[in-house]
């Protein structure tokens, strides 16, 4: 090859493998099953998924590898103060790297079947037969696979306290959540316990700390009228947005029908014009009050 394919559609193609048609020579090539692009050849897996996929399985053995039985004490310990909390995983009560090795082992048990075992780990028997599974999806059950390493890389990440930190408040921009890590990268730990960006999962976008975070999703909900006024809060998201608004006030503006909901939430640019105009009438009586009748 020399140059790099340039792959076109062939909504007409009559074999998978010529899903894509390069541009500019003969080549043609098949869809990757995982990102639905073009995989480069006849394969059913594109390169840089079938990278993904590997790294997340090697993961779940790098995190592991960090494991000291001293974690599974970690919140009864003297110096607990000073320790990340050690939480239990959210996945099925995973408190230990035996139950992560479990899930690989399972996983290792139906491969087996099929393909035979070396001497090598759980993770590395896994990562170097994903081609296999791929191509193979009624056998190795390819269709959960990714999701249950992605569940395993997670369960293991937190029993070793690496797990990052959720900020309360959600993204501003994708309303995702927002993120504190505690490695540098996968299996590093942060020297100094916690990273100062603020990162969010959905979007990924970075904050480099979490004051510029909060001001940011501030500035955001301050200004939620003028930028989302078709989105809809309840009433306790609407008393949040505008804490100046006084309850009895928001009563008289459901009651008297100023504020309609519909299934008991409010129109934001509604409130938000709503809100205005109260303001612009409070300023006007605190006027009259003051001038001299
Ligand atoms: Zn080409
Ligand atoms: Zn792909
Ligand atoms: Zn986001």
């Amino acid at each position: 090859m020399t140059h790099r394919h340039e792959w076109i559609e062939q909504p007409e193609a009559r074999v998978d493998s010529e899903t894509f048609r390069c541009a500019e020579c003969e080549a043609t090539s098949d869809l990757c099953h995982v990102c639905s692009g073009p995989s480069g050849g006849y394969g059913w897996i594109c390169e840089r998924c079938l990278e993904r996929e590997q790294r997340v399985v090697r993961d779940v053995e790098r995190y592991l590898g960090l494991w000291d039985e001293r974690d599974r004490h970690r919140e009864k310990s003297s110096a607990a103060m000073d320790l990340v909390t050690a939480r239990s995983s959210s996945d099925g009560g995973i408190t230990g790297p035996e139950d992560v090795l479990g899930i690989l082992w399972s996983w290792i048990a139906r491969w087996t079947e099929f393909v035979g075992a070396q001497n090598e780990s759980p993770a590395e028997f896994l990562a170097s037969r994903v081609m296999w599974a791929v191509h193979n999806p009624d056998a190795s059950g390819w269709d959960d696979f990714p999701r249950a390493m992605r569940r395993a890389r997670a369960a293991a990440r937190s029993i070793v306290g690496l797990s990052p930190e959720r900020m309360a408040q959600r993204c501003p921009r994708c309303a995702g959540t927002a993120v504190r890590d505690r490695e540098t990268k996968p299996g590093v730990p942060c020297p100094d316990g916690l990273r100062d960006e603020v990162r969010c999962t959905g979007c990924g976008f970075f904050w480099p700390d979490e004051e510029r975070f909060s001001l940011s999703a501030r500035w955001a909900i301050r200004h939620i009228g003028d930028r989302n006024p078709n989105a809809f809060v309840t009433r306790e998201q609407a008393r949040a947005l505008f804490p100046d608004v006084p309850a009895t006030t928001w009563r008289q503006w459901i009651s008297r029908r100023r504020l309609r909901s519909v299934d008991a939430r409010f129109r934001v640019g509604d409130v938000y014009d709503l809100v205005q105009q109260w303001m612009t009438e409070a300023r006007g009586g605190a006027r009259e009050r003051m001038t001299p009748g």
